[in-house]
């Protein structure tokens, strides 16, 4: 029984070193441990051959990577034998191509959600998606050193955090926790209630605009952001991951320009 894994191992590599010489593979996604394989002539790991190279071939993969997800057909974290192979590629550095900056709520897994495996996020999480000063840097240093071309801000419906803010109404929440309010300042009062609308519906407006309000105030707080989104380097989107379904509804990226923008 032992010896399992490591037949399922050798089996997997005998396959990928296949389907890396056939060219028609090329339009599928791969699975890590073939992205990552040593290169035959042994000079060490590979770069991702895969990695999306712009901000729309990034948000491209994300898309792909959850539609994946959403059919039951995962792949890039489905690879029985990667993860030794995956660790060990990754050793020497990272390239990670998006920024997930979400919810710390147990039922957001951004890596299976987006079916990407190590190497490929850089994941900022903290209750109610509304990164703080070290979030921003955390999103910067990806961004800047490390070379991600998108940060996705990503919401999620059934959010705890934003119920808890929207039902305290202002009245400051115990321990800590008004630093969770402070942080989404101003949110209740850009989305008012719609005397038509019941608390369910209310508080979905609220978490969509809770993540567009969060990406527009991480812009406004980060001028290195700023200059690479202003460059095309970088695409900043705001996102609303839908719990049920298990779709992402990305929104369009935010417009950078040199003068203030005249709308949210
Ligand atoms: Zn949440």
């Amino acid at each position: 029984m032992r010896l399992l894994p490591l037949i399922l191992a050798t089996t997997t590599f005998t396959l990928l070193a296949e389907d890396h010489a056939a060219p028609a593979a090329k339009a599928k996604p791969k699975a890590a441990a073939q992205a990552h394989a040593p290169t035959p002539a042994g000079h060490g790991p590979a770069p991702a051959a895969d990695a999306p190279d712009s901000p729309a071939a990034a948000l491209a993969e994300l898309g792909a990577g959850n539609a994946r997800f959403v059919a039951g057909k995962r792949v890039r974290t489905l690879n029985p034998g990667q993860d030794a192979a995956l660790r060990a590629a990754l050793v020497h550095g990272q390239a990670p191509f998006a920024v997930v900056i979400t919810c710390s709520d147990s039922r957001v897994p951004d890596a299976l959600l987006f079916d990407q495996e190590a190497g490929r996020l850089f994941t900022i999480r903290e209750a109610g998606n509304a990164p703080d000063l070290q979030g921003i840097a955390s999103a910067e240093y990806a961004a800047e050193h490390l070379g991600s071309k998108v940060i996705v801000i990503m919401g999620h419906s059934s959010c705890g955090a934003v119920k808890a803010v929207r039902e305290a109404n202002g009245k400051a929440l115990p321990g800590n926790l008004w630093a969770l309010q402070a942080g989404m300042a101003g949110l209740l009062e850009s989305t008012p209630q719609d005397p038509n609308e019941d608390a369910k519906a209310h508080l979905g407006r609220l978490e969509e605009a809770n993540a567009r309000r969060q990406a527009q105030a991480m812009l406004d707080r980060s001028a290195l952001l700023r200059d690479l989104a202003a460059a095309e380097k970088l695409w900043v989107v705001p996102a609303l991951y839908h719990l049920a379904s298990g779709k992402v509804q990305f929104f369009k990226p935010l417009a950078v320009v040199p003068a203030p923008p005249a709308h949210h």
